[in-house]
């Protein structure tokens, strides 16, 4: 209570500092990107160590999904960003001669950004960066469940930025219930449907537009893939796309599969062969996958394998370590459809892989759950990716790769229906934080008479 007594006074000077206008100045904008660069090169042992600490996350995984990823961004939005800003022409009709019309993008103001713990950097700074480029003041609340990197966020990073304007609330539910009864220009949340509903509930009380970016169970669609090179390919990037993403605890990480029945056997076998390349004979030991969040989420985890409907589906791994909130890549053949490790998100190293009679039930099975934020479909069947295409809908779908659509700065990221709405990465995340303001120069020279009254119908011939 005491952090938002104070924070009322804070949220009072970033509502001044907005309205200063220094925010709206293209080299404020460029000023705080190059911060934010110098933070991440600068602190980069120290993010590695807070990923170690926090998630059991390798470094190769923490450069590739955080520190490198946002550097990445952060240069892209640095290049960009003059450009973004810079008012666009509107055509006209030749009725509306001589007016002109452009279309000037503003900042939305004093905006808020919620983020999740599995890429406790990515999910903070990702959006930040758009919000910065767009010209807002920000306060960004990193999750709870990922201490240590909260801490860095909180500690670190505003020595490179400008702490008028952008800061780091760290705290639980408590700060997210109060920080969500004040007044903001944009609240954009990354997490749970559960708590997305609870966010937009409270931004309705002040009309604030919302980004939700949240969850679900996110498919993954495999062909028969008949040449043993595609499918030697496809079964990495479904592994990559599960294990290799925080330990399956990634939203848009692969959920479950979806094989035809004749050549699940084909596919399981290769799946194990590989998982068993990838993470040797004791997972655990390469390091390579990381380790779940917390006791509480890690028993969630194990009470879905430990269903005993569910126990005989698992055809590889299995085992749990608790003391060090550690599963190993499990896979499981046909677990039943109404277990809660089909009926509810997954967010672990655990695969189910569902058969059916022919690949193209798998549009109705999709079609039956709520829209994925991601879908990937694994085939070289054109007709079966047009079908795909038209028939489902999802966040986003990628044919014949997992996660990989994350990493374009030109392609926008964001679910619908269930999984969300809203998109960011590149200058869609500049267009987040926007309002975009059509703005009309007309003249005097030109006058039409009905426009005004009174009115003359004869004068149109009615
Ligand atoms: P969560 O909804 O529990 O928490 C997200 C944020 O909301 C945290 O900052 C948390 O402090 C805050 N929060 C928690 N309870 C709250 C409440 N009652 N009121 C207000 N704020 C509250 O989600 P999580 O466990 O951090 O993340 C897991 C979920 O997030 C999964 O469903 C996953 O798919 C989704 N996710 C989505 C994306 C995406 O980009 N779409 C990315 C990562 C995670």
């Amino acid at each position: 209570m005491e952090i938002i007594g104070d924070f009322e006074e804070e949220l009072k000077g970033l509502r001044e500092c907005f309205k200063s206008g220094k925010t709206k100045e293209l080299s404020w904008r460029k000023t705080q990107l190059k911060g934010l660069l110098k933070f991440l090169h600068e602190k980069e042992e120290h993010i590695f160590k807070a990923l170690y600490q926090d998630l059991g996350k390798h470094n190769v995984e923490a450069f590739r999904d955080e520190v490198g990823m946002l550097t990445k961004s952060a240069r892209y939005a640095l290049k960009g960003v003059t450009q973004w800003m810079a008012p666009k022409k509107i055509p006209l009709p030749l009725a509306a001669f001589p007016s002109t019309a452009k279309m000037v993008p503003e900042p939305l103001g004093v905006v808020l950004i919620f983020s999740s713990w599995n890429f406790p950097f990515g999910l903070s700074l990702e959006p930040l960066i758009g919000a910065i480029a767009a010209g807002n003041t920000v306060v960004v609340k990193p999750s709870e469940l990922a201490p240590a990197s909260s801490s860095i966020l909180a500690t670190l990073l505003p020595l490179y930025l400008d702490s008028k304007a952008i800061k780091i609330i760290e705290g639980g539910v408590d700060v997210a219930e109060l920080l969500l009864e004040k007044k903001w220009d944009k609240i954009f949340f990354t997490g749970s449907t559960r708590v997305g509903r609870a966010v937009m509930t409270a931004a309705a009380k002040h009309l604030t537009p919302v980004t939700l970016e949240l969850g679900g169970k996110c498919p993954a669609v495999v062909d028969s893939l008949n040449s043993s090179w595609d499918l030697k390919i496809a079964v990495k990037r479904i592994l990559g796309g599960k294990y290799a993403s925080c330990g399956g605890q990634a939203c848009i990480g692969i959920d479950y599969v979806l094989v035809d029945e004749k050549f699940a056997p084909k596919l399981v076998d290769s799946i194990k062969v590989a998982i068993k390349k990838m993470f040797g004979d004791n997972p655990k030991e390469t390091n390579s996958i990381s380790r779940i969040i917390n006791k509480q989420r890690f028993l969630r985890l194990k009470s879905m394998l430990n269903d005993d409907n569910v126990k005989a589906s698992i055809v590889f791994g299995g085992s749990c370590d608790e003391e060090n909130l550690f599963i190993e890549p499990t896979v499981l053949l046909d677990p039943p459809l109404k277990a809660d490790i089909m009926s509810e998100e997954i967010f672990g190293p655990l695969l189910p892989i569902i058969t059916l009679k022919n690949i193209e039930d798998s549009i109705g099975f999709i079609n039956s759950k709520p829209n994925p934020l991601a879908l990937y479909v694994f085939t070289n069947n054109e007709t079966l990716k047009s079908r795909m295409v038209s028939e489902t809908s999802s966040g986003s779908l990628t044919f014949n790769d997992a996660i990989i659509h994350y990493l374009l700065d030109t392609v926008p990221f964001g679910g619908v229906g269930q999984s969300g709405f809203g998109t960011y990465h590149g200058k869609y995340s500049f267009d987040t934080f926007s309002h975009e303001k059509p703005v009309l120069r007309s003249s005097y020279l030109s006058e039409l008479w009905f426009r005004y009254p009174p009115w003359t119908a004869h004068r149109f011939n009615l």
